[in-house]
């Protein structure tokens, strides 16, 4: 019984999806729903890209599990944001995206962020209606993650390894980790950043460039 209902539940989230889609690719707008561990640096790596993309209207739909604290941050930084607290619940869903989503100027918008709750299991069962996932991983989570949580990985168009400027301090093979990521995605493309040395954010900004107004599907 209970598989059935899991069943149904996941059905209406996909069939919501759908509409999301649809009323993103009416808009030209393309949307990345950002998946992580929390502490991974999301909210910052939006922060610190907001300045590169200044020439872009960019939305960024923050779910956390009760604070407003991302969103606010990313206001600060230049680009729209609308919060979604889950009230506990660990990831969001496409009904939750919907409602946020009008909160938003969509028809000006050329990219839309969905930041989702910090959390690498169950958000990568639950479609947004994005074009794109990015998982985001910080070095600090250590070297096993990607094997450890593949699912994320297998899913993601792009993988951003997070938080380079402390790879002196850390016992972390980059190299191994990479060959990791491409054993279990072969496609994926994958950026390494700092938020704090800047390394990588002009790679992955430009990226961000190339597949905004429409250009969402894979780059
Ligand atoms: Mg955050
Ligand atoms: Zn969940």
């Amino acid at each position: 019984m209970k598989v059935i209902m899991e069943k149904d539940l996941l059905r209406a989230n996909t069939d919501q999806a759908e509409q999301n889609r649809e009323l993103f690719n009416k808009n030209n707008v393309s949307v990345i729903n950002m998946i992580s561990s929390p502490g991974s640096g999301k909210t910052t790596l939006l922060e610190k890209s907001a300045d590169s993309l200044r020439d872009y209207n960019i939305g960024v739909v923050v779910g956390d599990l009760y604070t407003a604290r991302d969103a606010e941050r990313i206001e600060k930084a230049g680009l729209h944001a609308v919060q979604v607290n889950t009230e506990g619940m660990c990831h969001l869903n496409s009904s939750m995206v919907a409602r946020a989503v009008k909160e938003l100027p969509l028809e000006q918008l050329d990219l839309l962020f969905i930041e989702n709750v910090g959390n690498l299991v169950c958000p990568v069962n639950f479609d947004l209606g994005e074009h794109t996932r990015v998982a985001v991983l910080s070095i600090t989570e250590g070297i096993d993650k990607p094997s450890k949580y593949p699912g994320i990985f297998r899913d993601a168009g792009t993988t951003v390894i997070n938080k380079i400027d402390l790879l002196p301090h850390l016992d972390f093979d980059l190299d191994t980790c990479i060959n990791e990521i491409k054993q279990i995605n072969t496609g994926t493309n994958i950026f390494v950043t700092s938020t704090t040395t800047k390394e990588g954010l002009d790679e992955w900004c430009s990226w961000l460039k190339s597949i905004t107004k429409g250009n969402g599907q894979e780059a």
